[in-house]
């Protein structure tokens, strides 16, 4: 299998080069060729296998350059630390509902999924290319990406990684989680400004020629672990093959028969993932786009303008605080045929004016695999608080922010498959407010705290036994970390890091 970009068609490159790269030279995206198949056999026939095997098998049909004990032995590896023996768990609600818990990962967030696996990817992808410089990987962050990236990549031999989160744009438990961490090849920094801020400046680093230069001198070429790298999106595909195989397994859905998944997004790339298994022949109606109250998409999805000229939210659902949604440039390649000129010039159009335009056929087309809906905070919360009094079950708030939607917009039909992104602890003040309304903790353990009680009949064990370690050991952790850099001067975060590193 080979990679081409959304911006220049004619290129081809391997999966291992375009994962070392990250982003293509002319600011496109790494899209594969074409989309290899499984059948439904196959498909239903994971349930009764581990979740590693799962997710080699899925990753090996775009991986053809790895081999497959390579990712059998990497994926084991990747997911050995999550916490739940199915990885990623399916939790059947009632007949039509279920939650996938993508959280059970070392950080508590969605994103260990993929970048417990990009740094094993990376480091592989390095050899088979014969890199000959250390990879520096930088990363924005609107909170979870920033923990998981900075973890999986610790100490990895030939690589670095500094990230960049907004200041007042994550939550305490997320920001304490970067500000601690450990390993000598990591840096963090908070940059005056939004996640939109820090993710452009990112980009410029990327595409400043002199940065390339001055970075090669001291021995890195730079490569990004947010979810426009190939390697971050690749092992998001196979959960939605592991819930459906599981549903089947569960009797929630006869073989065959279609579900919808219902995405929290924020970056587009969890719910590009599933767009990409629909591709494969998993049988899915349609993939729910999420929003919080910054619904950019979800106005895309109903209007087909894409329009970033809009005030920013600061929300309780900070991940998904996002006004410029990278991965959606993959959706539209393929909407319009592939058509890369098309492409780049509607991202041309946002960089200029703010915003582009698909016109009435991509927008037909988009309605065929996708729906939208969106949720103020409010109403995120009594959806979180419903769930909590019929089932007894606590969910994040970017969860019930789907949930939400699932309500609004599922009426009919197909069994829905909401995705689970983080855990209600890494949000425990946001979460207590809503199934406990009057309760206020103005502190994040104290919250975590009263949250553990909460759960603890759920879960079975003594509050104490029911926070999670990575929550509880954040209050005894020292802060390792106390950069902070204007937006406009986020490279001499990068030239002080390398000098750290060096
Ligand atoms: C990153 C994140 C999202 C959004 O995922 P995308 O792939 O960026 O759409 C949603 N919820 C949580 C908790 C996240 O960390």
């Amino acid at each position: 299998m080979k990679f081409t970009s959304t911006r220049n068609a004619s290129l081809s490159v391997s999966a291992a080069q375009a994962i070392v790269q990250g982003i293509s030279a002319e600011g496109g995206l790494f899209v594969p060729e074409s989309f290899p198949q499984l059948s439904l056999d196959e498909i239903v026939k994971f349930a009764s296998g581990s979740y590693a095997d799962c997710a080699a098998r899925v990753m090996g049909l775009y991986l053809t350059d790895f081999s497959a004990e390579e990712l059998q032995r990497m994926a084991h590896d990747a997911y050995a630390s999550f916490s739940s023996a199915d990885v990623v768990p399916l939790v059947q609600l009632n007949d039509g509902e279920a939650v996938l818990e993508l959280f059970r990962g070392p950080t508590l967030a969605f994103k260990d999924v993929a970048l417990q696996m990009l740094p094993r990817l990376m480091s592989a992808s390095i050899q088979k290319t014969g890199a000959k410089h250390k990879v520096l990987i930088l990363v924005a962050t609107s909170g979870d990406t920033g923990k998981a990236a900075l973890e999986g990549f610790r100490d990895v031999p030939g690589t670095a990684i500094l990230v960049f989160f907004p200041l007042d744009g994550v939550s305490d438990m997320q920001k304490l989680q970067m500000l601690t961490q450990r390993g000598d090849n990591v840096a963090v920094c908070a940059v005056k400004g939004n996640f939109d801020d820090a993710q452009t400046g990112v980009k410029r680093l990327f595409a400043d020629d002199g940065v390339r230069e001055m970075l090669a001198q001291t021995g890195y070429q730079l490569s990004s672990a947010n979810s426009i790298n190939w390697g971050r999106l690749v092992p998001q595909i196979a959960y939605y093959f592991w819930a459906y195989a599981k549903l089947v397994q569960g009797g929630g859905v006869k073989a065959g028969d279609p579900v919808d998944f219902v995405v929290p997004t924020g970056n587009f790339g969890d719910i590009l993932a599933g767009y990409y298994a629909k591709r494969m022949g998993l049988p899915v109606r349609r993939l729910v786009c999420a929003s919080n109250d910054n619904k950019v998409l979800s106005d895309f999805f109903a209007t087909g303008v894409y329009d970033r000229r809009r005030e920013f939210y600061k929300t309780e659902s900070p991940s998904m605080d996002i006004l410029i949604s990278s991965n959606l440039e993959r959706l539209l390649f393929e909407m319009s045929g592939r058509d890369a000129a098309k492409v780049a010039q509607w991202m041309q159009d946002l960089t200029s004016q703010g915003y582009y335009d698909v016109g009435a056929e991509v927008l037909k087309a988009l309605g065929t695999d996708f729906a939208a809906g969106w949720c103020t905070g409010d109403e995120a919360k009594q959806a979180l608080n419903g769930v909590f009094d019929r089932f007894g079950y606590v969910m994040d708030t970017h969860t019930a922010v789907a949930q939400c939607v699932t309500e609004k917009l599922h009426k009919d039909g197909a069994p829905a498959i909401v995705l689970s992104t983080a855990s209600p602890f890494k949000f425990p003040q946001s979460v207590l407010s809503a199934i406990r309304p009057g309760e206020e903790h103005k502190d994040a353990f104290e919250a975590a705290n009263a949250l553990a009680k909460v759960q603890a009949a759920a879960c079975g064990k003594e509050a104490k036994d029911c926070l999670p370690a990575q929550i509880a050991e954040l209050s005894v952790l020292p802060v390792r970390h106390d950069a902070v850099c204007e937006k406009d001067n986020m490279e001499q975060a990068l030239f002080d890091a390398v000098k750290r590193w060096n």
